[in-house]
């Protein structure tokens, strides 16, 4: 059985990737409308490997007798208005997830909760990465976006991205 504390916070994670992947849709929809089909299809990528995430989550708290509650998710918050500003707050949010992980593995480490700790180390890996690919997105729009051409190729090789499913396996 999993410590109520630990059970909340990953309940309240699947809530949290889920609430990713709808920002993330919307980041989707927003470069859709500018023409930028290859950054919509990065960001729609991103999208599913959120919902994976959530579904990870979730079969975690299932297979260890933990509480599964679904909350509403909450409307995404969006207001960034142009290509790079996009880029700026899917760094800002990972950040932010990486801060939420991070505190649920506080919680199992508090509890010596070693099983919980093990299944996090994937996410703390993970978030590396994630952190890592929005700031690479960044310094390339920051290089290329100002000029069509560049913007061009930075879309055509977005568009290539294929949608692996997460390495771990519950
Ligand atoms: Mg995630």
């Amino acid at each position: 059985m999993l410590h109520e504390t630990v059970s909340t916070l990953i309940n309240e994670q699947i809530n949290k990737e889920f609430y990713s992947a709808y920002l993330y849709l919307n980041f989707s929809a927003y470069y859709q409308e500018k023409g930028l089909d290859g950054f919509a299809h990065w960001y729609n990528v991103q999208a599913q490997e959120e919902r994976d995430h959530a579904m990870l989550f979730l079969q975690y708290l299932q297979n260890n007798g933990g509480k599964v509650t679904l909350e509403a998710i909450a409307k995404p918050e969006f207001e960034a208005d142009s290509n790079l500003a996009v880029l700026q707050a899917g760094l800002a949010h990972e950040q932010y997830v990486t801060g939420l992980i991070h505190t649920i593995y506080d919680a199992a480490y508090g509890v010596k909760d070693f099983r919980t700790m093990q299944f996090l180390d994937w996410f703390v890996k993970e978030q590396g990465e994630e952190e890592k690919n929005a700031e690479d997105l960044i310094k390339k729009m920051e290089l290329f976006g100002s000029d069509p051409k560049g913007l061009y190729m930075l879309d055509q090789e977005l568009a290539a991205r294929v949608y692996a499913a997460p390495s771990l396996v519950l």
